[in-house]
């Protein structure tokens, strides 16, 4: 089941590296260390995904080309405090 296959390659600089959906038209968030541009919701879950996992140094999650660590505006940005 590969649809959009074709359909999103020539929008790749613009799609969401978590969901691989079109930046376009839903609330993003750029990062502040690394301009890489994610859906705000998919920054949320996985944020949330590696606290859950106990992982103390959040990447950008273009981590297959990116490394930078998450700031910590960043990551309040995206979830409440008492969560983090
Ligand atoms: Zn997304
Ligand atoms: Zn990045």
């Amino acid at each position: 089941m590969r649809k959009h296959q074709s359909a999103v390659k020539a929008e790749e600089d613009f799609c969401c590296t978590i969901c691989y959906t079109s930046l376009a038209e839903d609330e993003i968030l750029p990062l502040g260390l690394c301009d890489h541009i994610f859906h705000k919701e998919c920054l949320q879950d996985y944020i949330e995904d590696m606290i859950n996992q106990f992982k103390l140094n959040i990447l950008c999650a273009h981590h297959a080309q990116c490394g930078k660590d998450l700031s910590y505006k960043d990551i309040s940005a995206c979830i409440s405090k008492d969560k983090f």
